[in-house]
C-alpha cells in the first residue's frame, strides 16, 4: 500500500501525529488494533445510557496553551475540576493532603501556618528524594505516609514506595491549605462530547484512513516505503528481544446503579488500605451527565494483561534504554506514546510530544524515543 506514513495506535499520540501531518498535506494510514480509535482515553456509553471510560477515568488537565489551544480545534470543554477523598479509618479526607485532611484526620483545628509547622514536625528530611518513600516522607513523615502511600501503592504497583522511582509519588502534592483540587493546572477541562468524539473529529481529514481492529504484526510488511510511526510497547516492536519491560496493568470492573441520583460525594474516591481495589470513579461527576442511575469503576491492579503503565524504576529506566538505543538506530520508524516512550505520561504531555515529533517529521529530523 502507499502511504507517506503508516502511523501504529490510534490514542493520543497516533491520532496527533496523524492530524498534524495530515494537516502538511501527508497521507496517513492510521492502525489500531483495538476495534475503536482513542486508546486509553475512548469513552462509550454504558447499556444504560451513561458516558463511561471503559479503561479507567480519564480527566483532562494542562498547564500548556499550545495542548489545550489544538485540541480546541476538535471540541468544546466542560469546566471540571477532579476532587478526591480517601477512605481512611471511617472517615474521607481529602487527598493530596491538605489542612482539612490533617485537622479531621488528627481532631485538630490548625490554621495554614500552624499545619506548615505541624508537617515541619513529622517529615523526615531525605536528601536527596530518590525513591517514592523518600518523596512522602520527606514532605508529610511515616503516619501520613502509612495511612495514605504506602497500602495504596503496594496494591497499584505490587511494589513497597522504596522500590519506585521518586516522580511516582511527586505526582501528588503536599497543601498547607484548604485546596482540595486533586490537580492544580490552570486548564482543567472534559471535552463536552467526550474523548471518542474529539478523536472523530481529528481524525476526519481526507488524508487519514482509519483501520481498527488491525495489528501492526499483520500489515509489518504491506507499507514499503512509508515512514512508521509507532506508539505500542517499544518491547513488543523489537520482539521483546532484551526481555519484557514490566508494564502494569488493571482489571476493570464497571457496575451500573439503577435508581442513584449518586453513589459517592466526589469523582474518584481512593481506598488505600481496604479492598482489592484502588479507587472507585463514578462518571456522572466528571461529565455533568443527568440520568437516573450511575455507573461507576473499580480498578483492580494486576501484572498480567494489557499494558497501561510504565513502571517507574532504575532497574527498568535501564532496560529501556537498550530498547531506546535500538529505536535510535531503526531507520524510517519513530517512536512516541506513553507505551513507546516509557514515561508515564498524562494526556497533555503525550499531545506535547505528539506535536513535537510530528513537526520534528516534518522539517526532516525524526525524532526517537529518548
Ligand atoms: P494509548 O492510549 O495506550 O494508545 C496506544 C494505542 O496503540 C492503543 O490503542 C493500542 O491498542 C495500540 N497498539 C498497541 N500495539 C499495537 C499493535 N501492535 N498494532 C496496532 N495497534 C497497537 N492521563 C491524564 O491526563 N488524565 C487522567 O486522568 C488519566 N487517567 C488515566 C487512567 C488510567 C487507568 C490510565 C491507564 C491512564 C490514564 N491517563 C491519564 C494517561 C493516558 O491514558 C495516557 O497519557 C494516554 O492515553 C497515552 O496515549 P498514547 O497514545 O501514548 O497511548
Ligand atoms: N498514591 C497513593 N495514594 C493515593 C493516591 C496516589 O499512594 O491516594 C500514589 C500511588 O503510588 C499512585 C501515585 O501516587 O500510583 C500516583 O497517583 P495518581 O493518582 O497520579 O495515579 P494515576 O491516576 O496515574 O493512576
Amino acid at each position: 500500500m502507499t502511504t507517506d506514513f503508516l502511523i501504529v495506535g490510534a490514542g493520543y499520540a497516533g491520532s496527533v501525529c496523524a492530524r498534524v501531518l495530515a494537516d502538511a498535506g501527508k497521507t496517513v494510514h492510521l492502525i489500531d488494533k483495538r476495534p475503536h480509535i482513542g486508546g486509553n482515553a475512548y469513552d462509550e456509553r454504558d447499556a444504560h445510557g451513561v458516558l463511561i471510560h471503559p479503561y479507567g477515568p480519564h480527566i483532562f488537565h494542562t498547564n500548556a496553551k499550545k495542548v489545550i489551544e489544538f485540541l480546541s480545534r476538535f471540541t468544546t470543554w466542560r469546566f471540571y475540576e477532579h476532587r478526591v477523598l480517601a477512605q481512611v479509618g471511617e472517615q474521607l479526607l481529602p487527598i493530596p493532603i491538605n489542612r482539612t485532611t490533617i485537622n479531621q484526620l488528627y481532631g485538630l483545628s490548625l490554621s495554614e501556618d500552624e499545619v506548615q509547622g505541624y508537617l515541619e514536625t513529622v517529615r523526615e528530611p531525605r536528601d536527596p528524594l530518590q525513591t517514592s518513600e523518600d518523596v512522602v516522607l520527606n514532605s508529610v513523615g511515616r503516619d501520613l505516609c502509612d495511612k495514605f502511600f504506602r497500602g495504596y501503592t503496594r496494591k497499584q504497583w505490587g511494589l513497597d514506595l522504596s522500590q519506585l522511582s521518586a516522580g511516582v509519588a511527586a505526582r501528588i502534592p503536599t497543601r498547607s491549605n484548604d485546596d482540595d483540587r486533586y490537580f492544580a493546572d490552570t486548564y482543567q477541562f472534559m471535552p463536552a462530547d467526550g474523548y471518542t468524539a474529539m478523536f472523530e473529529r481529528m481524525l476526519d481529514h481526507p488524508g487519514i484512513t482509519v483501520r481498527t481492529g488491525v495489528d501492526f504484526k499483520d500489515v509489518r510488511g504491506d507499507f514499503p516505503g512509508s515512514h512508521i510511526l509507532y506508539t505500542g510497547p517499544i518491547d513488543a516492536y523489537f520482539d521483546h528481544c532484551y526481555g519484557p519491560l514490566p508494564y502494569r496493568s488493571l482489571r476493570f470492573d464497571h457496575q451500573h446503579l439503577p435508581d442513584t441520583e449518586h453513589y459517592q460525594p466526589v469523582g474518584t474516591v481512593n481506598y488505600p488500605n481496604d479492598h482489592d481495589y484502588t479507587r472507585i470513579t463514578e462518571f456522572k461527576h466528571l461529565t455533568g451527565e443527568q440520568h437516573p442511575g450511575t455507573s461507576i469503576v473499580r480498578e483492580f491492579p494486576q501484572a498480567e494483561g494489557d499494558p497501561y503503565y510504565p513502571v517507574p524504576r532504575p532497574e527498568n529506566e535501564a532496560l529501556f534504554k537498550r530498547y531506546a538505543a535500538l529505536a535510535e538506530a531503526a531507520q524510517g520508524v519513530t517512536f512516541v506514546g506513553r507505551l513507546a516512550q516509557y514515561r508515564y505520561y498524562n494526556m497533555d504531555q503525550i499531545v506535547a510530544a505528539a506535536l513535537k515529533t510530528a513537526q520534528d517529521l516534518l522539517d526532516g529530523s525524526p525524532a526517537a524515543a529518548a
